[in-house]
């Protein structure tokens, strides 16, 4: 079953510009819903090595303009290691993605806040370039992806 991509572009009343609404306009962010069906180890860079329950894995980030490539990226077995993600996603032994979920116009860190509540997650995972604590969380049954607010 190959994943589907999703819009989840949330309901708001105000879709105008303010000031400091730029650079957040090219803030696409997504959430790639991945299934590991067995407790393993994977040694993710300089994480080192980080082992995983069973369970399902929502990964958020963000591909500006190229959130679509980047996630298309993401679904290929195939590719160079570069980012912690792709310890996850590269080779046959992959974690399985299930479900692709597109936020236009939603900064990444806001919808890691949102999938964050009542999860836990792998400390530093995806999070080397912002404030939050992770950007991996963890689920042990199949979760529902957050709509949360543009803004606010
Ligand atoms: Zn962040």
């Amino acid at each position: 079953m190959k994943p589907e991509i999703r819009d989840q572009r949330p309901e708001t009343k105000d879709r105008g510009l303010k000031t400091g609404d730029r650079r957040r306009r090219l803030e696409n962010a997504y959430l790639l819903l991945l299934w590991n069906q067995a407790r393993r180890r994977v040694v993710v860079g300089s994480l080192g090595r980080i082992e995983f329950a069973p369970g399902f894995y929502l990964y958020v980030g963000s591909g500006g303009a190229n959130a679509v490539r980047r996630v298309q990226r993401h679904l290929r077995p195939d590719k160079r290691v570069r980012w912690h993600i792709d310890y996850l996603t590269a080779g046959s032994g992959r974690m399985r993605p299930v479900d692709v979920y597109l936020y236009p116009g939603l900064a990444e860190c806001r919808l890691a806040r949102a999938v964050a509540a009542g999860r836990t997650g792998i400390a530093g995972f995806g999070s080397s370039d912002c404030r939050c604590r992770t950007h991996l969380f963890y689920s042990p049954d199949l979760p529902r992806p957050p709509k949360p607010a543009a803004r606010g």
